[in-house]
């Protein structure tokens, strides 16, 4: 059955065929392909066609799809049990290990099973540390589906151009600040007007939601700081940069060193199953139940078949898959900026670390305004072209593109050989 068919078979019983709105290809026009398998860096959809994937399951897999060390650990413990609603010594050997990567700021950390979970608890420990009620994010910035964070958010929402959503009760939309991101005097104003009401300020690390966009120098250092003089904390989201960006996720990068309060995690954590994570230190952590007031839990929480998968990918997770993104990530950023130069396509290379994406205009946009005042009517025809061409990019410019450490030569000829064509279809559109 071809991909148009599942499409049609899928919308009559799903919202919009898709379970995640990015999914149904609302910005770039065409039939979302349904994929049946996935391996190294290659994606195969029902028509038998496969597809370099620069989407890669949207960050986990950055070891590759279907890595044999990830998926050895994942049926192992699949045979034990798929769940027990109990503790299991890989929980302890997860948060053991990434609080020895991420020490000192995390000293304990709390297994969730999806980003927003993880910062919808983060919020609540916020608001519980500091019995204050009063959120602040930056437009642009994604956090999550839960009412406080959708006002001004990313990822799907601006793919769909949609200010916020539909359900969510003026009273709590009115407990969320939305400020323009990189702007420290927005941020020094809004504190010395409400500073005392404020719990916490979420920021993406470096955010990659919008596309990406870096935070100029001491952008975080300066939250803390601001926070922090105002009681106020600071919730640093790395669940798509965590162990993604770098090793160390965006904080170990950022050229200013900070230390957020706490930080959630997502996607590489949970190597490709669904698990994420709250990170902080012992004293903000004791706070979650059961040791403390504030009150969190989950049925599948630590799932020892998701567990094993994030165990086994972090363990994998070594310099050497760290130098292969970089490697991938520069030679691609620097093909396509060229392909587009070669057409005359405005644009910038927008670049966090292993992360990045383009925008099609002449300067870097630093914030979601800029962002949204590219040519992204660019993007569709480009987007097609690499599809017919055997490449799987992002369904939408205004999300970062990810590589992995098995994004081989082979894959990245066939990048190399499908960019020209696009470059030129992305430059009369
Ligand atoms: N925070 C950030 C920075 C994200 O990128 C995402 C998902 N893309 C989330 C939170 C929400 O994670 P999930 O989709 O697992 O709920």
């Amino acid at each position: 059955m071809s991909n148009a068919t599942w499409f049609d078979r899928a919308r009559a019983v799903i919202p919009g065929g898709v379970n995640s709105p990015v999914r149904a290809f609302g910005s770039v026009g065409g039939t979302p392909r349904f994929f049946t398998s996935a391996t190294g860096p290659y994606v195969t959809d029902v028509e038998g066609r496969d597809y370099v994937d620069l989407v890669c399951s949207w960050g986990p897999a950055i070891l590759g799809h279907a890595h044999p060390e990830v998926i050895d650990a994942v049926q192992q413990a699949a045979a034990r049990g798929l769940g027990f609603g109990a503790s299991t010594p890989g929980e302890t050997e997860l948060a053991e290990l990434v609080i020895a990567r991420l020490a000192p700021q995390i000293e304990r950390l709390r297994l969730v099973s999806t980003g927003t979970e993880a910062t919808m608890t983060a919020i609540r420990l916020a608001r519980g540390a500091t019995g204050r009620d009063l959120l602040v994010k930056f437009a642009g910035h994604y956090h999550g589906h839960s009412d406080g964070l959708l006002a001004e958010a990313g990822s799907g929402l601006a793919t769909l151009a949609i200010p916020g959503s539909a359900g969510v009760p003026a009273a709590i939309a009115a407990q969320t600040v939305v400020l323009p991101y990189n702007s420290l005097e927005a941020v020094l104003q809004l504190f010395a007007e409400r500073g005392h009401e404020i719990a916490a300020i979420i920021v993406e690390a470096a955010p990659a939601n919008m596309g990406v966009v870096t935070p100029s120098d001491g952008f975080n250092a300066a939250l803390v700081e601001i926070a922090h003089a105002h009681g106020a904390l600071v919730i640093s989201d790395e669940v798509l940069t965590g162990f993604r960006a770098s090793a160390t996720g965006w904080a170990g990068i950022d050229p200013v060193p900070y230390a957020a309060d706490i930080t959630t995690f997502g996607k590489v954590i949970g190597g490709g199953l669904p698990l994420a994570a709250i990170g902080g230190s012992a004293a903000i952590m004791e706070l979650l139940a059961p040791l403390g007031p504030v009150y969190q839990a989950g049925t599948l929480s630590g799932n020892p078949v998701a567990v094993a998968a994030g165990l086994a990918t972090l363990r994998a997770a070594d310099d050497a898959v760290y130098d292969r993104l970089t490697t991938v990530a520069d030679s691609l950023a620097s093909a396509v900026s060229a392909a587009f130069s070669a057409e005359g396509v405005a644009h910038t290379v927008q670049r966090a670390g292993t992360l990045f994406s383009f925008a099609f205009s002449s300067s870097a946009p630093t914030n979601y305004e800029q962002v949204k005042q590219q040519d992204a009517h660019r993007y569709p025809p480009f987007f097609h072209a690499m599809l017919d061409a055997g490449v799987s990019l992002p369904p939408s410019v205004f999300e970062a593109w990810f590589v992995s450490a098995a994004h081989d030569d082979g894959a990245i000829t066939r990048v190399l050989e499908a960019l020209p064509a696009a470059a030129k279809a992305a430059a009369s559109a």
